[in-house]
């Protein structure tokens, strides 16, 4: 087993974003490692292009079923140059993303971010808690 305690972080490979979107990341799932997994325009990219959504699926699996990771969070953010659109059209495909993401059943809980750049304010869009088995009994 891995040391330490792990959540998952789909976002972007812009150099602004890892390190805040991270820190938010740990201390909201209370965990010492964020694994990371970037794509250029990560929260456009996930719900545009089913190779890249395998591709990032592949690592967060990783991620859930070798690190033990039961939070994730999908990452968007202002000035992207991956996925150039308005605040409006990247919280609309992060909460598209999460919804893939929670469909896949790897995590308990799915957090949507919007990460101002300018400002490194952290904009919770959408959450997802996993149904417990026992709600659904
Ligand atoms: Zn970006």
């Amino acid at each position: 087993m891995a040391n330490g305690t792990f959540c998952t972080v789909i976002g972007c490979m812009d150099g602004r974003c890892q390190a805040v979107v991270g820190a938010w990341a740990r201390t909201h799932f209370s965990v010492d490692h964020p694994d990371t997994v970037t794509i250029a325009g990560a929260d456009g990219v996930l719900v545009t292009d089913p190779a890249e959504w395998e591709r990032a699926l592949a690592m967060a699996t990783i991620s859930a079923e070798k690190h033990g990771a039961r939070g994730a969070i999908i990452a968007g953010h202002s000035g992207c140059a991956g996925f150039v659109a308005s605040p409006e059209e990247h919280q609309d495909a992060i909460r598209g993303a999460v919804a893939k993401l929670v469909a896949t059943g790897l995590f308990e809980s799915v957090v949507g971010v919007y990460h101002d750049v300018d400002t490194d304010e952290i904009i919770e869009v959408c959450r997802s808690a996993a149904v417990p088995a026992t709600a659904v009994a």
